[in-house]
């Protein structure tokens, strides 16, 4: 068995959240694909302590280009700036909407600031994240590529999630909405629906991380959670052209879990 190899020489790719986790993955996947990638993220160091070199540096030892960009995605006018700063490598042509945050916590506790940090990084950002490379791609006059990172969570309510889950079913309707909008201007939007992934997302959260980890293996028909790079390949695939056909989608890679 071996994996699909891509061809994106000709083209710049943006990856969110890209330091860290699946961003990382996906970013580095781009890279060995001949992308040009720009790496925006809140933070240049990667949060899994076996990965020493950020992103952008593993991309150019391994042969590839890319960028490193500081951006906080949940700053309204950030994205706007990245996108426009792509313009120096020929613009962007694919925007990776992947950057996100979990904070735990019950409905009667949880405070409105947690909520709204929350919403604006992983719900906020993908609106703001689609809207400026739309009208940058439009602009261009490239068939533009969005893929965003939803979750399982865009569908599927869990206990403690009252900030999470409502922000990931934003992000699927964004994608859908976006798609529907931008289908005559030659711009595919959609979007990855991981399952329990191994990385280090919330773990500067309280103790409700370990409980659900314990829940997503026991819950998950394949017994366990997907490495980053298991769901690397489908952000290339969705990108590519022979997903030409193909906007509006949830693409879910969870290893049965939705159905389950
Ligand atoms: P991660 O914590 O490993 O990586 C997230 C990255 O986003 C980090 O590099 C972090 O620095 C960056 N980031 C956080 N806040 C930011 C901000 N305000 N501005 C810019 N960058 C910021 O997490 P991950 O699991 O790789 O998560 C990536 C995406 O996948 C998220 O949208 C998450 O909701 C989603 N997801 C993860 C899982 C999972 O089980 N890990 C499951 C479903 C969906």
């Amino acid at each position: 068995m071996g994996s699909s190899t891509y061809d994106f020489s000709e083209e710049t790719v943006i990856v969110t959240g890209g330091s860290s986790g699946i961003g990382r993955a996906v970013a580095r996947r781009f890279g060995e694909s001949g992308a040009t990638v720009i790496v925006a993220d809140i933070d240049e160091t990667p949060k899994d302590p076996d990965d020493s070199v950020p992103t952008h540096e593993a991309i150019r030892d391994a042969g590839g280009r890319a960028t490193f960009v500081e951006t906080d995605v949940s700053d309204p006018t950030a994205l706007e700036s990245v996108v426009e700063g792509a313009r120096e490598f020929g613009g962007v042509d694919v925007m990776v909407n992947n950057a996100g945050i979990f904070r735990g916590g019950p409905l009667l506790d949880l405070d409105v600031e947690t909520f709204d940090r929350v919403y604006a990084t992983n719900a906020r950002s993908v609106f703001v994240g689609c809207q400026a490379a739309a009208a940058d791609m439009i602009d261009r006059g490239v068939e533009g590529r969005i893929v965003n990172t939803a979750s399982i969570s865009s569908e599927y309510a869990q206990p403690n999630h009252i900030a999470y889950d409502p922000s990931k079913a934003a992000v699927m309707m964004l994608t859908r909405v976006a798609a529907l909008e931008l289908t005559h201007h030659d711009i595919r939007v959609n979007a990855v629906a991981p399952g329990g992934v191994t990385t280090q997302i919330g773990a500067e959260d309280d103790g409700s991380r370990v409980p659900e980890e314990e829940r997503i293996s026991k819950d998950n028909p394949m017994g366990r959670r997907a490495s980053p790079d298991e769901l690397a390949g489908s952000y290339l695939y969705l990108a590519s052209d022979d997903a030409s056909f193909v906007t509006g989608h949830m693409l879910y890679v969870d290893g049965g879990h939705a159905i389950y």
